[in-house]
């Protein structure tokens, strides 16, 4: 495969349709994610290990995971909450595994019932069962400080408490830890602060995925800001579909198409085909006929002219 500067990981099919109201079918959910795994997305978080009383439109998450693995060239993830999810997702086949640690002890308890130590008890228990596991069964295991710049239910966090909360995540076996702006309320100074001391803590290559929201419009600036830090993974949503149900007003991550046409245009190579990822949006548009997307270059068109990597960087 070809080398590239920034890997987009597509997170719409977990954040995107765990936060409204319509159920995809699980037909629609295979046509997404091939098309965008043929578009060159290289990674696409697929699902949510949850209950599905919990979440219905996570509940086919398995097979979801099973069909994807049979996609070439695709790092297949999920979402899991908890060991039991984890175990789960591990059966199912996931080349990694993200879980959510709420930097909020109060969005911790609404999001996942649990307190950060009860939170933290998961991890080492996740992280001692893939230990345990055949080298070439073990998935990725990232843990994810959510709500790291702001909190609807508390307001402003610890940058004190992300870093210590970051370093035990990496004690406890996380393979590497992962920055989220759940809430949309960072900026880029902020970004790049919290970037800096996170990495100053849990060491340069423990932190290089950053997951934003684009609630307040900052969404592509804190993305670059991101890059400037030497963050090498961006997660972002096809259409903007998304946000968090236990996150009141915190809506839309960052659109994938927009993301790509920023980096595509400032000849960062992403492997993925702008023309192709303009396509899979009308695609999907037609599976949620009741939801909204939306994103920039999706309304505008591309650039006259425009040619990939590297258009009007010189
Ligand atoms: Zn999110």
């Amino acid at each position: 495969m070809a080398e590239i500067d920034i890997l987009v990981s597509e997170v719409g099919p977990r954040d995107g349709l765990q936060s409204i109201d319509s159920i995809m079918s699980t037909d629609d959910k295979k046509k997404w994610i091939k098309a965008e795994s043929e578009a060159g997305v290289r990674e696409i978080e697929v699902g949510s290990f949850v209950r599905p009383d919990l979440l219905p439109q996570m509940a086919d998450t398995a097979e979801i995971v099973q069909y994807a693995k049979s996609l070439p060239n695709l790092t297949v993830a999920a979402l899991v909450p908890n060991f039991k999810g984890a175990k789960n997702a591990i059966d199912a086949g996931v080349d990694k595994m993200c879980l959510p640690l709420s930097v909020s002890e109060t969005h911790s308890k609404a999001n996942l019932n649990k307190s950060h130590e009860e939170v933290l008890a998961e991890i080492k228990k996740i992280a001692e069962y893939i230990k345990s596991l055949d080298e070439d069964k073990r998935p990725e295991f990232e843990g994810n400080l959510s709500t790291a710049f702001g909190c609807t239910l508390e307001g402003k966090v610890s940058e004190k408490v992300v870093v210590s909360l970051g370093a035990q995540m990496m004690e406890l076996g996380c393979d590497e830890v992962g920055l989220s702006d759940t809430t949309g309320y960072a900026n880029p100074i902020q970004i790049k602060r919290l970037i800096g001391l996170l990495k100053s803590e849990v060491g340069d290559h423990n932190l290089t995925s950053m997951h934003l929201h684009n609630t307040r419009g900052l969404g592509l600036a804190n993305a670059l800001a991101s890059i400037d830090e030497g963050i090498t993974t961006l997660d972002s949503s096809l259409g903007g579909i998304g946000g968090c149900p236990f996150a009141p007003g915190a809506s839309g991550n960052i659109v994938t198409e927009d993301l790509v046409f920023m980096l595509d245009s400032m000849g960062l190579k992403t492997g993925i085909n702008i023309e192709a990822l303009i396509e899979v949006n009308k695609t999907v548009k037609t599976f949620l006929p009741n939801e909204e997307l939306y994103g920039f270059t999706i309304d505008s068109g591309l650039p006259k002219g425009y040619s990939k990597g590297g258009w009007g960087t010189n």
